[in-house]
């Protein structure tokens, strides 16, 4: 789902915040759709929670605007938002059963005892913590605790919810089967979800879109994979999965015979010369560039082919320098004549691991299709 089409839920115009001298959010925009699921995307200290915390109302930009449901949020506090934040510590109360816990806000805001009871009733079911509802937070696995907090969180039915780095606290399985609960929650629901996250594989298996963000700004929005089969940039390329970078330069560019359209927006080839093997090759590009500009190819290690070749022969031919056996992939390293390490990966399929051997000589290739060319 793209923010396009529907009225945004969220809608954040050039925000800036700044503490001291750290701009910890540098001229942001950006739209969340209603019943999106938004992850924030970047590594640590980059303003995600920053970003987050903004939409809540807990900061106050130095510039620009945030709108939710259309309206102004300047000046209106983070209770009076319909918003409801999901806290990295859940912050329960520890004095109180996961039932009090769930209908804390909703005591709050007065609503009639039976609506309070069938509400809480609902948010247990939909969590699946039924018949523990007399508990207190301490008699609870940390995974229950979560869902403890996603319950109240939800509640209120708010138009957003707010998850700052909502798996954290959780062992590697127990998060894996928590993101497919977050996810049926969420579509169960359709509420909007907006979580914070510096783990890539998160933010892809959930959310409908990402934005990567880095130092403050966002680097690119998009689908999950819109940005790992498309990234805007090296850098992108390099946090959202494994790359190989070949540094190239363009020796001419112009509009694509129908052959070699691949279905880009704008149909382009261009003629670059890789550095690592001296070589000219033609691959579409999506915009105009500069005979001499550089560029760099970038390559998904899944989209690179090893085949066996002799000592002498020219081209991107290297070493298998390691091999390393991941389980589900294997990973080969190739140190290439030039010195540069391109890394190759192979499902593990059953054979696999025999063809090549460390110390081989191998060619590497990849089809024109596979390979973006980057600018910045
Ligand atoms: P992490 O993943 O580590 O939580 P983040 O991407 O969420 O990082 P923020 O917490 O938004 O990043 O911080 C962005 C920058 O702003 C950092 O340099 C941080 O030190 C700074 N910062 C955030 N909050 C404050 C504050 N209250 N006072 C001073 N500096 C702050």
């Amino acid at each position: 789902m793209s923010a396009q089409g529907t009225e945004p839920l969220v809608e954040i115009a050039g925000v800036t915040k700044r503490f001291g001298a750290v701009t910890a959010v540098d001229d942001v925009s950006l739209s969340i759709a209603p019943g999106e699921f938004f992850a924030l995307l970047g590594p640590s200290g980059c303003g995600k929670t920053s970003l987050m915390r903004l939409i809540a109302g807990f900061e106050t930009p130095d510039a620009g605007r945030v709108l939710i449901g259309g309206r102004d949020m300047a000046g209106v506090p983070p209770h009076r938002r319909p918003v409801n934040m999901l806290f990295q510590s859940y912050a329960l109360f520890p004095h109180m059963s996961v039932e009090e816990n769930i209908a804390f806000g909703l005591v709050q805001d007065r609503l009639p005892r039976h609506e309070i009871g069938e509400r809480v009733l609902e948010m247990l079911r939909l969590v699946q913590l039924d018949g523990m509802s007399a508990r207190r937070p301490d008699q609870l696995s940390g995974g229950q605790r979560q869902r403890v907090a996603l319950a109240r969180a939800l509640a209120k039915r708010p138009s957003l919810v707010l998850l700052d780095e909502p798996l954290a606290a959780l062992d590697r399985k127990l998060r894996e089967d928590t993101q497919f609960e977050l996810m049926r929650v969420q579509r169960e629901l359709g509420t909007a979800f907006l979580i914070v996250t510096h783990d890539q594989d998160e933010a892809m298996v959930m959310a409908n879109r990402i934005a990567v963000m880095r130092a403050g700004r966002i680097e690119q929005v998009g689908a999950p994979r819109e940005i790992y089969d498309a990234p805007m940039s090296r850098w992108v390329s390099g946090f959202v999965g494994e790359i190989n970078i070949f540094e190239a330069k363009i020796e001419s560019s112009g509009e694509a015979p129908e052959m070699l359209n691949q279905g880009l927006a704008e149909p382009r080839i261009c003629r670059l010369f890789l550095i690592d093997d001296g070589m000219a090759r033609d691959l579409p590009c999506e915009e105009a560039l500069v005979p001499g500009q550089e560029v760099a190819l970038a390559v998904r290690p899944e989209k690179i082919a090893l085949t066996p070749c002799d000592q002498g022969e020219h081209g991107l031919v290297g070493t298998v320098s390691d091999i390393a056996f991941r389980g589900e992939t294997v990973l080969y390293r190739v140190q290439l004549r030039s010195g540069r390490i391109v890394r190759a990966t192979r499902i593990n399929e059953p054979g696999e691991g025999s063809a090549i051997a460390r110390g081989d000589h191998v060619r590497v290739s990849f089809e024109a299709g596979a390979g973006r060319v980057l600018v910045r």
